[in-house]
C-alpha cells in the first residue's frame, strides 16, 4: 500500500509511522452507553459510520472547539489498526488482520447530531469535522497482545469521567471486524474506533483530557482550545 498523507506515530519507533487509510467508527457497542443514550442494547445492535482521514489528530495536537457547536462531547474508544485487509472474513480470520491498537476520542457535536437525527440527515458534520478523531500513538501488536491490556479510562481536568472494559463490548473486537467486512472491504491502514463506554460528557475550552489504556499508561493528552475568531 502506498503511504497516505495521514499517519500515526508508533510507540517505541521514532522513525517509522503507521499509514492511516479509512476511519470506521462503531456506534452503540457498550450496553451501558446505549442505555445512557436511551436505547435498548438487546434490541438495537451496533452500527458503523465513517470519519474522513482529515478528522485524524495525532497526539500533541490541541482540539479546536468547532465554532458551529455549543455541545461537544468526548467519547473514549479503543482503536484497532489493521495491518491487512479483507472482505467478508470470519471472526477467527479477523483476528489476523489486527496490527496494533491505540486509544482515541470520537469527538461529537451532540447538538448538531441531535438536529441531524431529527431531520433524518447524515452525521458527518457532527462526527467528521476537522480534528474530530484525536488518536494516541499506536502500539504495534496482535490480537493476543491486545488481550493483555486492561480497561480504558478518561480523565477530564484530573477527574475520572469514563471508564470501561472493552471486553464487555456488545460486539467483541473480532466479531465487529468481521461484521464490518460483510459490507465494506477492509484495507491495511484502516482504523476502527470500537465504540464508547458510558460517561460521555461535554468539553469546554481550557479542558485537559487524558486517555489511558491499562497496560500502556496515559497515551493521549488532548487540550481543548477555543476556535480563533475568523
Ligand atoms: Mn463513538
Amino acid at each position: 500500500m502506498s503511504p497516505t498523507p495521514y499517519s500515526l506515530p508508533i510507540i517505541g519507533q521514532s522513525n517509522a509511522r503507521f499509514s492511516v487509510n479509512k476511519i470506521i467508527c462503531i456506534g452503540r457497542n457498550y450496553a451501558d452507553h446505549a442505555r445512557e443514550m436511551g436505547h435498548d442494547p438487546d434490541r438495537e445492535p451496533p452500527f458503523f459510520f465513517f470519519k474522513p482521514q482529515s478528522a485524524l489528530a495525532e497526539p500533541g495536537t490541541p482540539f479546536v472547539y468547532p465554532w458551529f457547536s455549543e455541545d461537544v462531547h468526548h467519547e473514549l474508544e479503543l482503536v484497532i489498526a489493521l495491518k491487512k485487509g479483507g472482505y467478508q472474513v470470519s471472526a477467527e480470520s479477523a483476528k489476523q488482520l489486527i496490527g496494533g491498537f491505540a486509544v482515541g476520542l470520537d469527538m461529537t457535536c451532540r447538538d448538531v447530531q441531535q438536529q441531524a437525527k431529527q431531520h433524518g440527515r447524515p452525521w458527518e458534520l457532527a462526527k467528521g469535522f476537522d480534528g474530530s478523531a484525536p488518536c494516541s500513538a499506536l502500539r504495534l501488536g496482535s490480537y493476543e497482545d491486545l488481550q493483555q491490556m486492561g480497561e480504558l479510562s478518561l480523565t477530564r481536568n484530573g477527574t475520572l469521567v469514563q471508564q470501561g472494559d472493552w471486553r464487555t463490548m456488545v460486539w467483541p473486537v473480532a466479531d465487529l471486524i468481521a461484521e464490518v467486512s460483510r459490507f465494506i472491504r477492509l484495507e491495511a491502514g484502516d482504523l476502527i474506533f470500537t465504540g464508547t463506554p458510558a460517561g460521555i460528557g461535554p468539553v469546554v475550552p481550557g479542558d485537559r483530557l487524558l486517555a489511558n489504556l491499562e497496560g500502556l499508561g496515559d497515551l493521549l493528552q488532548v487540550d481543548v482550545i477555543a476556535a480563533k475568531a475568523p
